[in-house]
C-alpha cells in the first residue's frame, strides 16, 4: 500500500490532468449581490441566496434572539435531548406554509433525500430517477438498495416504460422540481399522472423551487396547481438556499412524518440544528409569506436578464438559474477566470456535477441585484464570450 500522502498526490495529479481540479476561495464578505474574495470586490451571480435572505436584518435578529435563549448547540439529536421548542415550531410554520399535514426538518437537503429514500424503498422496489437529478438523489437511491433506473431528462415517455416494466415491489419517482444546474423544470403534472396510473409515489425536490417558484413562493408545485396534499406526493425543499438559512424540510401526511422520525437514519443520528437556524428559517418563512416584494423584485430581474441574454445570443432562463453551455472544462474555467478578472464571480460547472462535455458557467439572480450589477454582468459577458 502507498503512503497517504503519495496516494492523495497521484489521484489529485488524475483530477488535474483532466482540468477538473476544484480549489476553496475564501470570501471574506456577507454572501450579498457583492462579495469580497481575496482583495477583490466582486459581484456575485453564483449563489443560491435568490432572495437576498442570506444577509437580511429580519433573519440576523432571529437568529440572534434565538442564540441569546437557547443557546448556540441543541446539544443531541432530536430524539435525546435535542428537539427545542424553535425546531418544532418551525416544523408546524413548514406545514402551515406548505399547506400539509406535517412536516420535518433535517440538518440539510443532502440529510433529507439520504433519510427519506431508503425509508421508503429497499430491496425489490424501483427508483425511476432523472438523469439530471441531484447527486443527493443519485446516493439516496444507491443507500436504498432499491433497482434504480434513471430516465433520459424530463422524458415521461420513457419514464412510463420504465414504471410498466416494474412488477411487484413499491415505485418511487425521483426529480428535482427545479434542476439545479440547468434551471429547468420537471414536468410535475405528467409525472404525476404517471405515478397515479402505475400506482407509484413521487418525491419531488423543491432544493431551488421553494420560495421562487409558485404565487406564493411555495415552489414548482405551487407553480403547477398541484393540490399539495396530494396522496401520492412527498415534498422535499431547503431552507438554505433562497429560504437564506440552513437545513432542509420534507412535508407530507402524519403518518409520513412519524415514520421518518423512526427510520430516517440521517435524522436520527446526528445532533439537531442550532436553535437560532431553526429561528432564522421560521424568519424567512414569515418574512417570504407576508411580504412579497423580494420575490417580485427577484422575477423582475429574471425578466429584464432573460431578455437581454436573448438579445446578446444567449439562451434565455425561465428563472433565476441561467447556464451559459460551453461544452469544454478548461475553456469554461477560462471564461469564468476572466469574468472574475472584470469583477463578476460565475463558477464554473463540471463534470461530475454535470455529465461530461457539458460543462457551463452556471448564472444566479437574485432580488437585491439592481439594474447596474445586471449591465455590468451582462456586459463583461458579452466581451468574455465573444
Ligand atoms: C442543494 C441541493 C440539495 C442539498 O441541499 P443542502 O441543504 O445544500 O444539503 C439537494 N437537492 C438539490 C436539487 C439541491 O440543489
Amino acid at each position: 500500500m502507498s503512503d497517504l500522502r503519495d496516494h492523495s498526490a497521484a489521484e489529485l495529479q488524475k483530477i488535474r490532468r483532466n482540468n477538473l481540479e476544484r480549489r476553496l476561495k475564501t470570501i471574506s464578505s456577507e454572501i450579498g449581490p457583492e462579495i469580497i474574495c481575496e482583495g477583490s470586490t466582486l459581484l456575485n451571480f453564483s449563489s443560491n441566496n435568490y432572495l437576498g435572505l442570506a444577509d437580511h436584518p429580519a433573519l440576523k435578529k432571529a437568529a440572534l434572539e434565538a442564540t441569546a435563549l437557547w443557546g448556540t448547540g441543541s446539544g443531541a439529536s432530536r430524539l435525546i435531548t435535542g428537539s427545542q421548542a424553535p425546531h418544532s415550531a418551525l416544523e408546524k410554520k413548514i406545514a402551515t406554509f406548505k399547506r400539509t399535514e406535517a412536516a420535518l426538518v433535517f440538518n440539510s437537503g443532502y440529510h433529507a433525500n439520504l433519510g427519506v429514500i431508503p425509508t421508503l424503498t429497499g430491496k425489490g422496489d424501483l427508483i425511476a430517477s432523472d438523469e439530471l437529478n441531484h447527486a443527493s438523489l443519485i446516493d439516496a437511491a444507491r443507500l436504498s438498495k432499491a433497482a434504480t433506473r434513471v430516465y433520459p431528462h424530463n422524458d415521461v415517455a420513457e419514464l412510463a416504460q420504465i414504471l410498466r416494466a416494474h412488477g411487484a415491489g413499491k415505485k418511487l419517482i425521483v426529480t428535482d422540481s427545479v434542476f439545479s444546474m440547468d434551471g429547468d423544470l420537471a414536468p410535475l403534472p405528467e409525472i404525476l399522472k404517471l405515478a397515479e396510473e402505475h400506482d407509484a409515489w413521487l418525491f419531488v425536490d423543491e432544493a431551488h423551487g421553494t420560495g421562487v417558484f409558485g404565487k406564493t413562493g411555495r415552489g414548482v408545485v405551487e407553480h403547477f396547481g398541484i393540490p399539495p396534499d396530494h396522496p401520492r406526493l412527498i415534498q422535499m425543499g431547503t431552507l438554505g438556499k433562497a429560504l437564506g438559512s440552513f437545513g432542509a424540510y420534507v412535508c407530507g401526511p402524519r403518518e409520513l412524518i412519524d415514520l421518518l422520525i423512526n427510520r430516517a437514519r440521517t435524522f436520527i443520528y446526528t445532533t439537531a440544528l442550532p436553535p437560532g437556524v431553526a429561528a432564522a428559517s421560521m424568519a424567512a418563512i414569515d418574512l417570504i409569506s407576508n411580504d412579497f416584494s423580494l420575490s417580485k423584485k427577484l422575477w423582475e430581474n429574471i425578466g429584464y436578464f432573460s431578455e437581454q441574454l436573448k438579445k446578446i445570443g444567449l439562451i434565455s432562463p425561465i428563472g433565476p438559474i441561467s447556464p451559459i453551455l460551453i461544452g469544454d472544462s478548461q475553456k469554461t474555467m477560462a471564461a469564468s477566470q476572466k469574468l472574475f478578472e472584470a469583477g463578476i464571480w460565475a463558477t464554473g460547472i463540471r463534470p461530475p456535477t454535470v455529465p461530461e462535455g457539458t460543462a457551463r458557467l452556471r448564472l444566479t439572480l437574485m432580488a437585491t441585484h439592481t439594474r447596474a450589477h445586471l449591465d455590468q454582468c451582462l456586459t463583461a459577458l458579452e466581451r468574455v464570450l465573444k
